[in-house]
Order: structure tokens, then C-alpha cells, then sequence
């Protein structure tokens, strides 16, 4: 009985290793990528955005980084932000127009682009970031397209981090294809291949 009862006890402490372990690594991936506690980023909402975006937003930079989240007024997109075919709306514009002093996340339902070549002088992209900077743009519009609502957020919500990850100084990742910090390369495929989760060289450059 007593070499039973030992047996027990050992399994019994495992477990508890285990799951102390299984903590810890949870806690190492959040500290790891909070950049200053306290620190604060205005998510301001650029035309009419769902409350339901924003108060998701709110919450998951909160988690992921430990920004306060501070949701501001909606403030519209006006015509000269357009990109030249006036179809949509070019990124660094906007990035320029509102480029801010403080941590500043900008959402928007409209297409947004950028020039990644002469021959491709519009295009379409999900985010766009300052590195390093404060002022980082998203959009819903190439989110949504045949997936549900949780769906959306949860790109929403990768995008975000990327290019807050950008602000803080991030380069693009290329050591795991599941990184945050990987180009997109404007297809939605890698930005789902993701998880909400930044690999270890990446994490490295925070420090
Ligand atoms: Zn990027
Ligand atoms: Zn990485």
C-alpha cells in the first residue's frame, strides 16, 4: 500500500508540474509582447465602424499587448484620402493624415491600398503600420468576404497585432509560418494559417 500510495502521489505532482508548466508558458507569450505596462493606444474608428469591431479590438490589444484601449469618436474619410482610380483608399494617405504623437490604431470598413509597384500602383491590402511609429491602419472590407462574423473578428483581430507589432518595431517575419509577424502578402490564406501569437525570434526583438 505504501509503495501504491507513493506511486499516486508522484503522478499526482507530475500533474501539477504539468499544468504549472502549461501556465507559465501562457504567461511568457503575453509578457513577452506587452511593450510598456500603462501605456495607452487610441483606437479611433475612421467613418461609420460596428461597436461590436471596436469593443472586440479594445479587447484583444488589451490582452495581447496591455495597452489601455481608449475608443474615440468616429472621424469621417474624406475624398482626398482616395487613392487615384477614387475606388478606394491609399493607405499612407491616411497613415499621413492622422499620424498621431500617441499609440493610434485607425479602422475602417473601406477598401484600403497601397502602391507596391508601378505596375501595381493600387494595391489592395488589410493593414498598413509605421515601423516604428504610433499610427497603424485596418480594414474590414477583405475580412469578411464569405466567412462568419467570428471569422472576421478573429482576422480583425491578427491584423491589429501585426501592424501594432510594425509600430513597435517589428520586421516581417520568416521563421514560422504561423507568426503574426508574417508578410500577408494581401492573401487571406496566410493571415488565417496564423495563430494569434508571435514565434520566438520574434518575440526576441521586443527585448
Ligand atoms: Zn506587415
Ligand atoms: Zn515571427
Amino acid at each position: 500500500m505504501g509503495e501504491n500510495y507513493f506511486i499516486m502521489a508522484r503522478r499526482k505532482l507530475l500533474l501539477l508540474a504539468l499544468l504549472v508548466l502549461a501556465f507559465a508558458a501562457t504567461i511568457t507569450v503575453y509578457n513577452a509582447t506587452k511593450p510598456k505596462p500603462q501605456s495607452v493606444i487610441y483606437i479611433q474608428p475612421l467613418g461609420e465602424v460596428s461597436p461590436e469591431y471596436l469593443t472586440f479590438l479594445q479587447q484583444s490589444v488589451h490582452r495581447f499587448y496591455g495597452y489601455q484601449c481608449v475608443v474615440k469618436p468616429a472621424v469621417p474619410l474624406t475624398p482626398h484620402l482616395l487613392a487615384a482610380s477614387q475606388t478606394r483608399y491609399e493607405a499612407s494617405k491616411i497613415l499621413q493624415q492622422f499620424n498621431s504623437p500617441q499609440n493610434l490604431l485607425l479602422v475602417t470598413t473601406q477598401d484600403i491600398a497601397h502602391r507596391k509597384s508601378a505596375a501595381q500602383p493600387e494595391y489592395g491590402i488589410f493593414g498598413l503600420g509605421y515601423r516604428p511609429g504610433t499610427t497603424c491602419v485596418v480594414s474590414t472590407f477583405r475580412l469578411h468576404r464569405k466567412v462568419s462574423r467570428a471569422k472576421c473578428l478573429e482576422r480583425l483581430e491578427k491584423v491589429a497585432l501585426h501592424e501594432i507589432g510594425h509600430n513597435l518595431g517589428l520586421p516581417h517575419c520568416t521563421h514560422d509560418k504561423h507568426c503574426m509577424m508574417q508578410a500577408a502578402q494581401g492573401t487571406i490564406k496566410q493571415v488565417d494559417l496564423e495563430k494569434v501569437w508571435f514565434c520566438e525570434v520574434c518575440r526576441g526583438k521586443f527585448n
